[in-house]
């Protein structure tokens, strides 16, 4: 499976817990010699308008953020572009889903994923989106900025309950009509996490659900990296997930 990934993520660029040292390679670290890298390129500022008003983009400039949130962005459209073709995940931060079009918080600074939702309409690729956002956190960024985009529909599970959180998201992508289906991958609702409430197991289940929604639709797939903060299980949840996901358990395909 493609994983877009650049080296520059290692780097400490913050003093939040997404930011934190070892997190990326923590992230990485259940990935197999069966994952073909990208490199990705930093999103253009045409790319980041879409989602973010100017002013926005100047105030991540003067935090000192620019390179690094664009970089993010940029490994965002390019796990999109590659998701219309075959399953991909963008190893990236930081995350994304609690930047809104003009502010931002929560370790958030470009919304990645509308950046990359809007990339995909703007290069003709696709304009019905459905996107799943599994972490702990409400996506109220994701919100902000695509809520009302005609074409995109958000879901964002809220059953308290593990068997119940995910029949939620079983019966909502059995509904979803759209040409992609984009994840907001966040690992912090584990049992082991913040959150306190999924099995490593339950990501394989997700990423199976999406591929199998996929599937049925003819649509792209791709996910990208939000929450996760327990180092000790990020590395085994991130590869259940894209076990399922992609259908490969150690590199072999399964149908
Ligand atoms: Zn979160």
């Amino acid at each position: 499976m493609k994983v877009v990934f650049h080296p520059a993520f290692h780097a400490v660029y913050a003093s939040d817990p997404a930011a934190a040292p070892g997190r990326m390679e923590a992230a990485l670290a259940g990935l197999g010699p069966d994952v073909a890298w990208i490199t990705p390129e930093p999103a253009g500022e045409a790319d980041l308008l879409r989602a973010h008003s100017a002013s926005h983009l100047e105030h991540i400039r003067r935090l000192g953020l620019y390179e690094i949130a664009a970089l993010s962005a940029g490994g965002a459209i390019r796990a999109a572009e590659i998701g219309m073709q075959e399953p991909c995940f963008a190893a990236i931060r930081p995350p994304g889903h609690h930047a809104s079009r003009d502010s931002c918080w929560g370790f958030c600074f470009f919304n990645n994923m509308a950046v990359a939702v809007t990339a995909l309409a703007a290069r003709g690729l696709a304009r019905r989106v459905h996107i799943l956002d599994f972490d702990l956190h409400y996506g109220d960024g994701t919100e902000d900025i695509l809520g009302s985009r005609p074409g995109v529909s958000i879901h964002n599970p809220a059953a308290a309950g593990r068997g119940s959180y995910l029949e939620e998201i079983e019966r909502s992508l059995a509904r979803v009509e759209a040409e992609v289906i984009a994840v907001s991958a966040g690992f912090d609702n584990h049992l082991e996490d913040w959150g306190g409430l999924l099995a490593t197991e339950d990501y394989r289940a997700i990423g199976g659900m999406v591929r199998e929604a996929a599937k049925r639709l003819g649509a792209g797939c791709f996910a990208l990296l939000e929450g996760g903060y327990n180092h000790d299980v990020l590395g085994e949840n991130v590869r259940a997930f894209l076990e399922g996901l992609s259908g490969e358990e150690g590199g072999r395909r399964r149908e």
